[in-house]
């Protein structure tokens, strides 16, 4: 599940609109726009021939693996010892094969290659993605790699962290964030101590990763671009490049978080989306710095949603779209449902529609590439909580456009 930054306009105009996703503008002043790009590509006739055993035909290897779908070859070049790292270049690679069916072109470029001593080495690592319609762009970030027998592996950014005394959070940050490193543990600590006492949440262990830029976020995804993420089984991620979204985009990923584990992550990404949305447009901290949830934020978010466009997707409908909708929909209309949920019927019921979803049985993969079966679910979930499914729709209709809800 993303925070988004899109270029689309409806998506900026949403997102300073449901202060749902962190508007483009704000993360663009402070993100430098000058990355560096990965080196030219060398012309056949002057390509060097690489030696087997090298670094450069590590790098390669990586390289091929991407542009040929080639899982096994790919994870063999992972550190199979940091386990999480391990299981996100997993789904790193699923999403790139998922991304290439929905249209995108993926490709990586690995350079820079410095070697530290005999077992440890940086690398940048650039990740190329290009999509007809959401446009394109190149995200890097620094990786280390180690010596694992003749080769050369990768092995995550060289992390320091952060853990709360019990042990359930922990924060890794790149030597040099401590400052942001400090607010996002507080504000992490605060938020789930908050969720856990209004929703009844019993957090599995929490690992968040920041980085300095939305960049490095979304090249570690990959995804076009990006300011959080979050899913089950991966750590949750934000940018923090601005210290003022650091809280907000932890209320949105921790929801996903939330949601993930309370419905067995079953949920649709509409509802993630709307919900997460939600939280992080109501829960804030009021003026003695006490994290508080004011629902009335909800409400005004959601006129000023439909003075810009008055018009709400049906649940069926949302069930059939996906991230690469140019509008954005699962936020905006997602929003719009779960508030319309939460004001009308309350948020114990809502809840409790979401926990409906975890008698359904794990599906080990990210939420849009299982989007059908969690459709199918969660259509069940709300016909047996709410009732009929186009009944709910209607009702949202009235609410919003035929102006029952004002
Ligand atoms: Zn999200």
């Amino acid at each position: 599940m993303k925070k988004f930054l899109k270029s689309g306009t409806m998506i900026l105009l949403l997102g300073s609109l449901l202060a749902g996703c962190s508007s483009k503008n704000e993360l663009a002043k402070n993100t430098p726009l000058t990355e560096k790009q990965p080196p030219a590509e060398t012309t056949k006739s002057s390509e060097l021939v690489v030696e087997k055993g090298t670094p450069e035909w590590d790098l390669q290897q990586i390289t091929k693996a991407v542009d040929d779908n080639d899982k096994a070859l790919f994870m063999s070049y992972q550190n199979e010892e940091n386990v999480t790292f391990f299981k996100e270049q997993r789904r790193w690679m699923d999403e790139v094969e998922f991304k290439k069916r929905q249209g995108y072109t993926v490709s990586v470029k690995l350079y820079s290659f410095h070697q530290e001593n005999d077992a440890i080495a940086t690398v940048r690592f650039s990740v190329m993605m290009s999509h007809p319609k959401l446009g394109s762009t190149t995200n890097t970030v620094a990786y280390q790699m180690i010596k694992s027998g003749d080769r050369w592996i990768l092995n995550d950014v060289p992390f320091e962290k952060m853990v709360s005394d019990s042990g359930h959070l922990t924060v890794y940050y790149p030597k040099g964030q401590e400052t942001a490193a400090n607010q996002t543990f507080k504000d992490a600590t605060d938020i789930v101590d908050f969720y856990s006492k209004k929703f009844n949440w019993k957090p599995q262990p929490i690992s968040i990763k920041i980085y300095p830029t939305s960049n490095e976020v979304s090249a570690t995804v990959p995804w076009l671009a990006l300011g959080g993420w979050n899913e089950i089984g991966e750590s949750l991620k934000i940018t923090t490049a601005l210290s003022n979204t650091i809280f907000r985009f932890l209320a949105h990923e921790l929801t996903h978080k939330m949601v993930g584990e309370m419905a067995n992550d079953n949920a649709t990404i509409y509802f993630q989306e709307g919900f997460a949305s939600y939280l992080e447009g109501t829960v804030v901290r009021d003026s003695s710095g006490q994290v508080t949830y004011e629902p009335k934020l909800a409400q005004e978010k959601a006129a000023k949603a439909m003075e810009a466009s008055n018009s709400v997707k049906t649940i069926a409908e949302l069930g059939t779209i996906d991230y690469t909708d140019p509008e954005g929909s699962m936020y905006r209309d997602g929003f719009l449902i779960s508030n319309y949920l939460i004001e009308t019927k309350g948020l114990p019921t809502f809840m409790k529609m979401l926990g409906y979803l975890s008698k359904f049985d794990y599906i080990d993969q990210r939420s849009e590439h299982k989007m059908d079966t969690c459709q199918i679910r969660t259509l069940e979930a709300i016909d047996s909580t709410y009732g009929p499914v186009d009944k709910v729709s209607a009702e949202v209709q009235n609410f919003y456009v035929k102006g029952s809800g004002q």
